[in-house]
This record gives C-alpha cells, sequence and structure tokens, in this order.
C-alpha cells in the first residue's frame, strides 16, 4: 500500500523478505542478489577516512596528528543466519549514562522487525552470566516500548563479576548465539575476551559492542551518545553555580563534572556556559598554591569581578592532589579520591588564611547527569547505532563461521567523521582519548575563560 511503498526503508524490506521468507544457510544462500544486482547493499570495500583534514605538521593538528585510517561503512549486508535460530542477549555493564535504555529498545525492536523471537536482558551486567538469583529478562517491543523515556538502563548495570570461561559456559546452556554488549571500555575489554573465548570453542556466536561512554574519551570516534546530554545537564549545573556565586559576597561557584583521564565534558560545558572562569582538566596540568596557582587567580577574580567559577574534571591526571588509598572497584579500576571536594576545602582554607571573604559553594551533578534521559541527538545516534548494527551480526557470524573476515572479529559501532563504521575493539580501547591541550578547541576554552597558565 502508499504508506508501505512511502515509508518503509527499502533495506529494510528487502533484507526483511530475505530474512524471512528465503532458506539461508551458513554458507551463501541461494537466491541472494549479489552486491552488483541490489545497490543497496553496503559493499565491504565502502569504507570512511577518519581525518578529513590534512596536516602539514604536528604543530598545525596538535598531538591528533595520526596516520589516517580508513573505517568499514555500517549498513545493510546480506544476512546468513535464520532469525528463528537466534537468541539474542543483551548486557548492560559498567556505570550509567543516557542513552542506555535507547540503545535496549531499538535492538530488541529491530531484532523482532527481523523475526527473532529469543531476546533477553542479562541483568545487573556480566554479574547476571553467573548469579542464580538474577533470571534473564524476556524482552519484547512491549516490554520496551517507552523505556527510552527515563534515564538508567532497564537491565541494570555492575562492575566486576564472573570470568569470561564462565560468561561463556552460561551462554552456552542458555543457548545465546547472539550477544550485544553495551559498556565502556572494561565491558569492551571483556566483549572482545568473550569472543575470543567464542572462537576458540568454535561456536557460532556474534558478539558486539556498542559503545557506552558519558565521557566521549573511546579513541578514534567522533562522539559516543549520552556526551550530548552530559555537557548540557553539566551547563545547568555551571548556572546553577554561576547563580550562587554571582548572588553571594565574593561568591566562589566550583562544579565537579565526569571525565577520569579526558576532560571532554568539562571542557565542551564551560565552552557552551561561557560562565565558567577556571576551567580545569586532566590533560593539562596545573598548581593549586603559589603566586600563579588557582587559588591566587581566584582572589584576583573575587577582587574584579566580585565571583568566579571553577569547573573541574575528575582528574585522573592529579592522583598527586589526593589522599593516596590504593583503593579499586569490583572491576579493578582505580577509586579516585574526590578532586572537587578537595579544591572546596583548600579555597576555603586559602582565603580563611589570607582574611579575605570569599562564600564558597560546591556542586556535583555526576550521578544526576548520568542519570538523565538521553536528549534529542543522543537517543538518535543511540538509534542510528542499533538500526545499523543489527545487519551487521548476520555478516559478522558469517564471518566468524568462515574465518573469512578474521580481521574484522571483536568489532563495536561508532561515528567516525560523521558516518556510521564497525571499530576493532582492541584499537578503541587502546588507551582512552583524550584533549589535546595543543587543539584549537582547548585554546578557545581557555580564550573563553581568560584563565592564565596555573604552573
Ligand atoms: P565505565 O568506565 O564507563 O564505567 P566500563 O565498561 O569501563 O564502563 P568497568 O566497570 O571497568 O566499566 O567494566 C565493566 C565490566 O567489564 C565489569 O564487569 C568488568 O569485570 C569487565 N571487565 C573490565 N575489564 C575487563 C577485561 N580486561 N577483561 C574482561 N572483562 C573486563
Ligand atoms: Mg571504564
Amino acid at each position: 500500500n502508499d504508506f508501505e511503498a512511502r515509508f518503509r526503508i527499502p533495506h529494510l524490506t528487502d533484507v526483511l523478505h530475505d530474512a524471512v521468507s528465503t532458506p539461508v544457510s551458513s554458507d551463501f544462500a541461494e537466491g541472494y542478489p549479489s552486491d552488483e544486482e541490489w545497490h543497496g547493499y553496503i559493499n565491504n570495500n565502502d569504507r570512511v577516512l577518519l581525518k578529513v583534514i590534512h596536516y602539514s605538521s604536528p604543530t598545525s593538528a596538535g598531538a591528533e596528528c595520526i596516520d589516517p585510517g580508513w573505517f568499514t561503512v555500517l549498513g545493510p549486508r546480506k544476512i546468513y543466519f535464520k532469525p528463528e535460530d537466534v537468541k539474542a542477549a543483551i548486557v548492560t555493564c559498567g556505570g550509567l549514562c543516557p542513552g542506555l535504555n535507547d540503545v535496549i529498545r531499538q535492538i530488541v525492536i529491530t531484532l523482532e522487525i527481523y523475526g527473532v523471537k529469543k531476546i533477553v536482558g542479562i541483568p545487573f551486567g556480566y554479574r547476571g552470566f553467573s548469579d542464580s538469583n538474577l533470571a534473564e529478562m524476556p524482552l519484547s517491543r512491549k516490554v520496551v516500548q517507552n523505556i527510552h523515556l527515563s534515564g538508567g538502563s532497564l537491565l541494570g548495570v555492575s562492575r566486576g563479576g564472573p570470568t569470561v570461561s564462565d560468561i561463556v559456559d552460561s551462554m552456552e546452556e542458555r543457548g545465546i548465539n547472539m550477544l550485544f554488549v553495551l559498556g565502556g571500555n572494561g565491558t569492551h575489554a571483556g566483549a572482545n575476551a568473550i569472543h575470543e573465548e567464542c572462537r576458540k570453542r568454535r561456536l557460532k556466536v556474534a558478539v558486539v559492542g556498542v559503545p557506552k561512554t558519558i565521557d566521549n574519551d573511546i579513541l578514534l570516534m567522533d562522539k559516543t551518545f549520552g556526551f550530548d546530554t552530559a555537557v548540557e545537564e553539566a551547563q545547568r549545573a555551571i548556572n546553577s553555580a554561576y547563580i550562587e556565586a554571582h548572588s553571594a559576597y565574593h561568591g566562589i561557584g566550583i562544579v565537579k563534572l565526569m571525565g577520569r583521564s579526558s576532560g571532554f565534558i568539562a571542557m565542551q560545558a564551560s565552552l557552551a556556559s561561557g560562565q565558567i572562569d577556571i576551567c580545569l582538566i586532566p590533560e593539562v596540568p596545573f598548581n593549586l598554591h603559589g603566586p600563579h596557582g588557582v587559588l591566587n587567580h581566584l582572589k584576583y577574580l573575587l577582587e574584579r569581578k566580585g565571583s568566579a567559577v571553577v569547573c573541574v574534571a575528575e582528574e585522573l591526571g592529579r592522583l598527586d592532589l589526593l589522599e593516596k588509598t590504593n583503593a579499586t572497584d569490583a572491576s579493578g579500576n582505580t577509586v579516585l579520591g574526590d578532586i572537587g571536594v578537595y579544591i572546596q576545602q583548600e579555597t576555603k582554607k586559602f582565603f580563611k588564611g589570607t582574611g579575605f571573604p570569599a562564600d564558597v559553594k560546591y556542586i556535583d551533578p555526576t550521578y544526576m547527569i548520568r542519570a538523565c534521559r538521553a536528549n534529542a541527538s543522543d537517543g538518535f545516534s543511540a538509534l542510528f547505532l542499533v538500526k545499523m548494527l543489527y545487519l551487521l551480526i548476520y555478516t559478522h557470524m558469517f564471518w566468524q563461521v568462515h574465518g573469512a573476515f578474521a580481521g574484522y572479529s571483536g568489532i563495536t559501532v561508532g561515528i567516525c567523521n560523521t558516518h556510521y563504521v564497525y571499530f576493532p575493539i582492541p584499537e578503541v580501547i587502546a588507551q582512552p582519548k583524550v584533549v589535546d591541550p595543543n587543539s584549537r578547541m582547548w585554546h578557545r576554552c581557555l580564550t573563553s575563560t581568560g584563565q592564565p597558565d596555573f604552573i
């Protein structure tokens, strides 16, 4: 009918038809149009270039000047597995990030469109594979229809959990042959290990990651879902800090934002708000005390304009300022002392010592930001990642079975140069992406705050 003709995405129509009505085997099924016959399919030679700008020298590019790389475009490919043979599982690990529910919802809806009947959620991260008290959650469009209207994860999240071998044992027991793993660097390291283990056991299992990091700290990707929402919410916190500081006599507002080793949220929120006088990120060293330190500059700001607002990222780089605990969380990540609280206390002490009155207010909006519902932009990118993702899964299985495309094993999805592409997991989690102190963006931030070097 007209509606069908006008609104159904052509890719979906064709692939769905193939998926449902063509008897397929893991071998290339007869009756499939070849790439040449139907140009709606993405060809594996369709690629996106990592960098569009050619810098003539590392100085003009900053430290980010790396060799241009090519990435395979996401999109419809031929499918190789029968949807009725699929049991798909979704798991969310690590911390919360706006958009998790959007991704879960979209995975479920898309799998259903493909005719997959067995879709389950693994509760509370990898832990759900081993904890007998945690039953897997049957998922359907009905269950997930409205979950994107609230933040958090329908499935719950956790850190730590069973060994990779135990996870794969559990997947075999449950008959899971498709695993969607939503999480950050740790989760992806896990996903890659699960994938490797499945290959070792010669299981026809597809493991694919969806990068979840509010900090936008995944290498090679333009932006990850959750980041936009975080910046937007961070701006609200900054605005409150500004109002508090501005309305007080010699008011100082301090806002601590997420970013363990990457200051993207702090930098972008500072820039966007236009209300920050001092932005401190892990990538750029600073002194608190001393003639060129942050505290002296705060005093100067109070004298000159009566109030000041500071934005500080979590600062893994400044562990030297914090009490050494050597503590780690269940996943083995270093537990950070609270840099925001530290700066607040030092600021109070400093002004008390100088006899110069200052009214210091501290805001830590971390959990409010993480638990937010995704904004339109993040919801959109979550949706797109998944729309493209599931088509990959089928192909991916094929690749695994035949080992023909071994180079693509352990992949995740993301945006490169505004296009959605596949990334190899090990490369994107090799180290966190960080703000380049020589970049134009950081210099714009410095121009906007007017802050000097604190060294
Ligand atoms: P975020 O940093 O945003 O909170 P994350 O995915 O990095 O997200 P982690 O708590 O570090 O969060 O890890 C999530 C899960 O991945 C945990 O269950 C942890 O046990 C597992 N994991 C972490 N690193 C590895 C690894 N190298 N191999 C296998 N599993 C891992
Ligand atoms: Mg992490």
